[in-house]
């Protein structure tokens, strides 16, 4: 089985990855445009999809890829945003800028505080969110440039 996924490559870039699956083991097969192996280096058994007629994508890509394949491979994940009166603009008492709040995905409320605080420039704590919806986080991915504040 092919399997097509994006990732953050360094932590930081979003990435889109190829995997080829074991139908018999579920390994992830060491496979590639270049290494096309005919059996699977876990189990043995054979490979059943053709790797000369696969597509292999392993380019950079945006965020807005990377958050809609979370959002359709995990959708119980958990969507906040960062409240607005503990954003820079509502500490310094500037007037809302909507579009830049930051929206984050991920697993639970502590893979989150670490995403965040791994990249911001202050510290997170769980009350400064609340929830947001799926369109609240593809909009934010649509401004972000390679960082995640955008
Ligand atoms: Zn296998």
């Amino acid at each position: 089985m092919i399997d097509y996924s994006v990732y953050l490559k360094g932590g930081f870039i979003p990435t889109k990855m190829t995997s080829v699956i074991c139908n018999n083991c579920s390994h992830t097969i060491n496979a590639g445009p270049i290494y096309k192996p005919k059996f699977c280096d876990m189990c043995g058994a054979p490979i059943s999809d053709n790797l000369d007629k696969i597509k292999w994508e392993y380019e950079d890509t945006d965020w807005l890829s990377y958050v809609s394949y979370l959002v359709e491979e995990y959708p119980d994940y958990l969507i906040v945003k960062i409240k607005y009166d503990r954003t820079e603009w509502g500490l310094i008492g500037l007037p809302p800028d909507v579009e830049h709040i930051p929206v984050i995905i991920g697993k639970n409320m502590e893979d989150i505080l670490h995403f965040v605080n791994e990249r911001g420039s202050r510290e997170y704590f769980e009350d400064d969110f609340e929830p947001a919806t799926v369109s609240e986080l593809i909009a934010y991915a649509k401004t972000c440039g390679q960082f995640w504040k955008g």
